[in-house]
């Protein structure tokens, strides 16, 4: 078996429950696309209903633009021009985004490779890209793109399977219950990694065990060989963990945890550094990525690779030389010498504590800097965690804290300030662009400045600023 994989119309009407109504059965297709922009000659084009889109509308532009055939709910009108030609494939299904997760599942299945599915509140594409590092030092290994997470995202990352790979390390995605079965039906993981629950959600009890159930649909359809990594430390894991029927190994710094973390050393702006207890021994870990988050992360990704046979050594290597995904944690030293830590990508309350326990242990730098922008989806428990992170600012030793957002920034602020920051040190803005500005005019060369905040918040654009005043 080389080359990529092709299946026939005929192998694709039999994996979707759907039939070949115009066009060759034997036509083979490589590529498949549901985009006109980006379609390739001889793709096919699946006609996917989205909220805004209907593929159908686009049919005939697909295959004007060289498409093989499209797979379709009903037959298209096509221009008269369409018909010059051989008759364009047409594959008729009863629903198109069934048919692409369909073709996806046969295409994963065929390639061969081992599924390894990454899923969790927070953490999941560090993890994912972390595991995908730690593997390619035996395997060829294929990584989801981006957030290609989700019931469309996820059967497009699978049918590049078609290259097969050893190992597919992919990112399962979730906003309502039901999802996750979906998506494990549709990867039909070897490996599921299931990397916390409480962090994101900590605050709303009554809902952290249904969000936690959902999260726990990761747990099914598996088989007996099949492997669950899933966080020791965790309540809500480790609560549902038992539910799998396969084999289960856990990672975390509980005692008992199968990979665990000890002798932990926050480094600073170096890293991490600690000593980790394996089934296969004991290995002594330095990596660059800032916070024990992102040692968990490490954690979880070592469990992964030495389950697949990576050796102890190569991981303790390449856990040296890891570097964070874009905006989680990355070190940026400006040549206007600011020190920034670009964490803006999201945030939590245990995410944004873990960040100023970095902050906190780094020494060398004139000052210390947070831009901290509110976190949002804290329900009714907004209030109380922002008070929280204020203390915990103010513990850090922040020389300026600017909290960025609304009624939550501002008790963020107000808590940092009642814990002993002098009220000239702590600033509350509105929005991302006055807590530039801010930032702009009061950071100094050999600061150190942390920036991180929920998405919605676009902390990013202060970072953006900086990287041009300082850059
Ligand atoms: P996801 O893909 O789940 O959104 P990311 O890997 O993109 O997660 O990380 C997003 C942010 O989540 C990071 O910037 C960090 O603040 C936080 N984070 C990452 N890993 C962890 C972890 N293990 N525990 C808590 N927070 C984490």
């Amino acid at each position: 078996m080389t080359g990529p994989i092709a299946l026939t119309a005929a192998e694709i009407a039999a994996a979707t429950g759907g039939r070949v109504v115009s066009g060759r059965p034997d036509q083979r297709i490589e590529r498949w696309s549901i985009d006109t922009r980006s379609l390739g000659p001889g793709d096919l084009f699946v006609a996917v209903r989205g909220d805004r889109f209907d593929g159908h509308d686009f049919v005939a532009a697909a295959l004007a633009a060289g498409a093989a055939g499209a797979v379709v709910t009903a037959t298209p009108a096509l221009p008269e021009a369409g018909k010059a030609g051989p008759a364009p494939l047409l594959i008729q299904v009863a629903d198109t985004t069934r048919a692409l997760q369909d073709g996806a599942r046969e295409v994963r299945r065929r390639s061969g490779a081992k599924v390894v599915a990454i899923t969790g509140s927070a953490g999941k594409t560090t993890t994912k890209e972390l595991t995908a590092e730690l593997l390619s030092a035996k395997y060829t290994v294929f990584r989801n793109r981006g957030n290609l997470n989700n019931h469309i995202g996820l059967p497009l990352s699978l049918l590049e399977l078609r290259s097969r790979p050893d190992v597919a390390v992919v990112e399962l995605g979730m906003n309502h219950a039901g999802e996750l079965r979906t998506l494990v039906g549709i990867a039909e993981p070897d490996v599921r990694v299931w990397t916390n629950v409480g962090d994101a959600h900590a605050g709303f009890f009554a809902s952290a065990d249904a969000i936690a159930d959902a999260k726990a649909e990761i747990l099914e359809k598996a088989r007996p060989g099949d492997l669950l990594v899933a966080n020791a430390d965790d309540e809500w894991i480790r609560a549902r963990a038992g539910r799998f029927a396969g084999r289960t190994r856990t990672f975390g710094v509980s005692a008992g945890a199968d990979y665990r973390a000890s002798a932990v050393r926050h480094r600073g702006l170096d890293g991490m550094a600690a000593t980790v207890t394996t089934p296969r021994g004991d290995v002594h870990v330095e990596t660059p990525l800032l916070g024990t988050g992102n040692l968990l992360n490490l954690l979880a990704a070592t469990a992964v690779a030495v389950e697949m046979d990576v050796p102890l050594g190569v991981i303790a290597e390449r856990a040296a030389t890891l570097t964070p995904a874009a905006r989680r944690g990355e070190l940026l030293r400006l040549p206007g010498g600011i020190t920034l830590i670009d964490d803006s990508y999201n945030s939590s309350p245990a995410a944004l504590k873990q960040s100023l326990e970095t902050v906190g242990a780094s020494t060398g730098s004139a000052r210390k800097v947070a831009v901290l922008g509110e976190m949002l989806e804290l329900g009714a428990h907004a209030e109380r965690l922002h008070a929280e992170c204020g203390r915990a600012a103010a513990g850090a030793g922040l020389d300026l804290l600017i909290a960025v957002g609304g009624d939550p920034a501002r008790r963020l602020a107000d808590a940092a300030r009642a814990a002993g920051m002098p009220a000239s040190t702590v600033v509350h803005v509105a929005t991302s662009a006055e807590a530039a500005d801010v930032a702009r005019e009061k950071v100094r060369p050999g600061d150190l400045v942390l920036v991180k905040g929920s998405r919605g918040i676009r902390t990013d654009r202060v970072v953006d600023r900086l990287k041009v005043e300082f850059g």
